[in-house]
């Protein structure tokens, strides 16, 4: 069908392919992707050929009129990225809104993303999530984005925090979220998800920061942080006492 279709592919695990997604790239006139390269294997595998075409941060916003144009005369273009679900700490999102202001059906194979396959593995509430995605490389930069967080979460704030990291930062990044958010916040770091050497370790951020300074994370990783605790909440017992101290105020 005519329109911007998005297809998640696997995040490490090509068993994870689905069939409506291989259909999809299958029935594409032309497969936007991050590397072209990338995405050529892939197909490779599944016999599916199809013209690729590459769409990266670089060339996104500049692409986009041409690739609406060509949508509005009736072409079929699929969008991937190298893996998981397109636009997640991925391109997409220039292409996606403007074709959606031009009127141009858009549509979505759903699939593999490592964001919420981590959410659901982490022990921690899986709603209200937020997901951040990469923070800054930068030291300064990162402990102010963090601080940003902290306020929210000073602020009323109360979800599980979603970070994508490259593994040689997991444990400064850590670090940084242990002094920024609090030692003893529940956390979780999976790992290699949907491949060979799966992993989820949890613990609260000091100990996890620890392990890791001393193991680097090797493979592609997910954090996860749990929510901010909720402002010290009166027990039944604090309230029974209060309750008795204000009756006998009255008599
Ligand atoms: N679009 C992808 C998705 O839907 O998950 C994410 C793309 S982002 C450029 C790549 C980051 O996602 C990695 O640095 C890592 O944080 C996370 N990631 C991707 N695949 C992963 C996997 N198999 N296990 C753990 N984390 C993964």
């Amino acid at each position: 069908s005519p329109g911007l279709t998005l297809v998640a592919t696997p995040i490490g695990n090509l068993a994870d392919f689905s069939p409506r997604a291989q259909q999809a790239l299958a029935e594409a006139r032309a497969i936007l992707c991050e590397d072209t390269r990338v995405t050529a294997r892939l197909l490779a595998r599944h016999s599916i050929s199809a013209p690729l075409l590459a769409l990266h941060d670089h060339n996104e916003e500049s692409e986009a009129p041409r690739l609406v144009a060509r949508l509005l005369a009736g072409e079929n273009l699929a969008l991937v990225s190298d893996a998981g679900t397109p636009l997640v700490s991925d391109p997409g999102f220039r292409l996606v809104r403007a074709a959606i202001a031009a009127g141009v059906p858009v549509s979505a194979i759903p699939g593999p993303n490592a964001a919420v396959m981590a959410l659901t593995l982490s022990g921690l509430p899986p709603h209200p999530f937020l997901f951040h995605g990469f923070l800054p490389t930068k030291a300064a930069a990162r402990a102010a984005e963090i601080a940003r967080i902290a306020a929210m979460e000073a602020a009323g704030l109360s979800a599980t925090l979603i970070f994508y990291e490259a593994p040689h930062r997991v444990a400064e990044t850590l670090a940084a979220l242990a002094e920024g958010l609090g030692p003893d916040r529940p956390a979780a770091v999976a790992r290699e998800l949907t491949k060979r050497f799966e992993e989820v370790r949890r613990g609260p951020l000091t100990d996890l920061a620890a392990h890791y300074a001393a193991h680097e994370a090797r493979g592609e990783v997910v954090l996860c942080v749990g929510p901010a605790p909720p402002p010290a909440e009166a027990s039944a017992d604090a309230l029974d006492a209060a309750l008795r101290a204000a009756m006998a105020r009255m008599t």
